[in-house]
């Protein structure tokens, strides 16, 4: 055996799921290789330079560096530094009649923008409601590391981090956020529904009557947490744990895709396709449950197959980076704008715009320039090719260009990508990216769990923490890493 080859542990791709597993693996003293078949680290939380600007791969908003959320924990615990600067204005959203709501941090003025713009009716509640429930989530998901249960252990875990107040909530994982809604009257309220709706999407991945109240609100808190920026793009957030790891011997191996694993004499194999194989004793795969079956050479516990959502169930990105000249100052450099006509070729109902910070200098190589990455929905990935990205393009700019984010004549560059494009860049199977949406008939408990095949090897990632971006893919992470640790350090 070549010694090179051999790790104690193998992660299997270095998005932030991955990276978290694998740096709390490092930390214990184990030799960690993390194996990524890309260029770049990251995945869907990545940066890229292209034509004198700095680009996001997919992730643009940030939350969860207070230490009761995953990445605080993760940062607090390992002592890496992540360098961000937080957010006066976490979020604009432009609603269809051309209102615009400012989606304040602080929860009192959140409420009273939202009576202003949405009418007094029951907003109060709601949100009082719904933030309640966040946090409870939130410290929730920190106290029960060991969540889904999956063996005895987990459930004596669990039983032991138990509180009263935990058994109060679960009857929200059963309520959808549509029956909420009806509940507090404001069904009737079309674009609080729209509102929801397109907000929804973007942090549960699904519309009010998949997502339960529980997630659903937790979602819609979204912006009442911090919500930071990092300097030069989210690759900075991600190449710390690269250098963490690498200070404490692993390898982050890039261009390295894993083509097959197998099991013999209690080690893992892996094979790859241009970086030779591998060996380890621990498995842990961060790619989407659905690659994953594809490349074990044994069986997985048998839920994994039965968990399995195909494309239409799913959903990929559109996505657009554009680099332009301006010196407009911007209120909110995170913006979702509601259309009035779904885009065409594409379908959705809304974009998510995120600009680069105005004090930050480092994404664009001539000063007054900036950055906009654009995204939205492509829902069934594998069935939606949009054929004729040059329409989607222009419906996007004209709408950009109709509400003051810029001018045609003021784009330097730009470039899009469709479900194809995310396919080749993560080798997500059809492309899917956001993780597995929220869905009504899926309870919290009925998640993925994180032990693969019931030995030595485990899965995290935005499958298995549905729905929630960078905080979920992270506490994914947390997650395998404690299953790991409680079976077997
Ligand atoms: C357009 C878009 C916008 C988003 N916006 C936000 C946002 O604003 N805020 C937020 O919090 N979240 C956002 N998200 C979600 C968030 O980015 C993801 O949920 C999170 O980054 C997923 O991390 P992950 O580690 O689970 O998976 P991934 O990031 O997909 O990482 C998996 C890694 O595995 C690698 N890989 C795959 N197959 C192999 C193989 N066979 N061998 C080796 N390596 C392999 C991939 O290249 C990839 O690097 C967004 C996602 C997208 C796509």
């Amino acid at each position: 055996m070549e010694e090179d080859n051999y790790f104690d542990a193998c992660v299997i791709g270095s998005g932030m799921a991955g990276l978290t597993t694998a740096s709390l693996l490092a930390q214990q003293g184990l030799k960690v290789g993390v194996l990524e078949q890309n260029w770049l680290p990251g995945g869907c939380t990545s940066s890229y330079w292209r034509k004198g600007f700095v680009f996001e791969s997919g992730a643009t908003t940030l939350v969860g560096l207070e230490r009761n959320m995953p990445l605080g924990y993760l940062t607090k615990k390992t002592g890496i530094e992540i360098s961000a600067k937080k957010l006066a204005l976490p979020m604009q959203v432009h609603l269809k009649n051309g209102t615009i709501l400012n989606r304040y941090h602080n929860l009192e003025e959140w409420i009273k923008e939202a009576e202003a713009k949405f009418g007094k009716k029951n907003q109060r509640k709601f949100w009082e409601l719904c933030f309640k429930i966040s946090e409870f989530v939130w410290d929730t998901s920190l106290k029960q590391k060991m969540f889904p249960p999956e063996k005895m252990v987990d459930l004596i875990n669990a039983a032991k981090n138990a509180s009263l107040k935990q058994v109060k909530f679960i009857p929200y994982a059963f309520m959808s956020m549509k029956a909420l809604l009806k509940k507090l009257d404001l069904l009737d309220n079309q674009y609080f529904v729209d509102f929801c709706n397109e907000q929804l999407l973007i942090t549960a991945q699904n519309h009010i009557e998949e997502v339960n109240v529980l997630f659903g609100a937790t979602a819609l808190c979204y912006t009442n947490y911090p919500n930071y920026y990092v300097d030069g793009g989210l690759i900075n957030l991600v190449n710390p744990f690269v250098d963490y790891i690498e200070n404490k011997h692993g390898k982050v191996i890039l261009r390295c895709g894993v083509e097959k694993i197998s099991k013999k004499d209690g080690l893992y194999h892996i094979q790859t396709k241009k970086k030779g194989n591998f060996k380890c004793e621990y498995l842990i795969s961060s790619i989407p449950v659905n690659n994953t079956l594809e490349l074990l050479d044994f069986e997985a516990k048998p839920q994994f197959k039965k968990g399995l959502l195909e494309s239409k169930r799913l959903n990929s990105a559109f996505q657009m980076g554009i680099g332009f000249q301006s010196d407009k100052k911007f209120d909110a450099i995170h913006h979702q704008l509601h259309l009035e006509t779904p885009l065409p070729e594409v379908g959705s109902a809304s974009i998510f715009i995120s600009l680069s910070h105005e004090t930050d200098t480092t994404r664009a190589d001539e000063a007054g320039h900036k950055v906009a990455s654009v995204s939205t929905h492509v829902h069934d990935p594998e069935n939606n090719f949009i054929e004729n990205k040059e329409k989607a393009e222009n419906a996007v700019i004209d709408k950009l260009e109709s509400l003051g984010f810029l001018k045609w004549e003021d784009i330097k560059y730009m470039h899009s990508s469709t479900p194809k494009a995310w396919h080749k860049w993560t080798r997500r199977e059809f492309g899917f990216v956001g993780g597995y949406p929220q869905y009504m008939s899926i309870k919290p408990w009925q998640m993925l769990g994180a032990r693969l095949d019931g030995q030595k090897a485990y899965l995290c990632g935005d499958t298995t923490y549905p729905g929630q971006g960078i905080p979920g893919a992270t506490l994914s992470g947390i997650i395998a890493f404690e299953k790991l640790a409680k079976d077997h350090l």
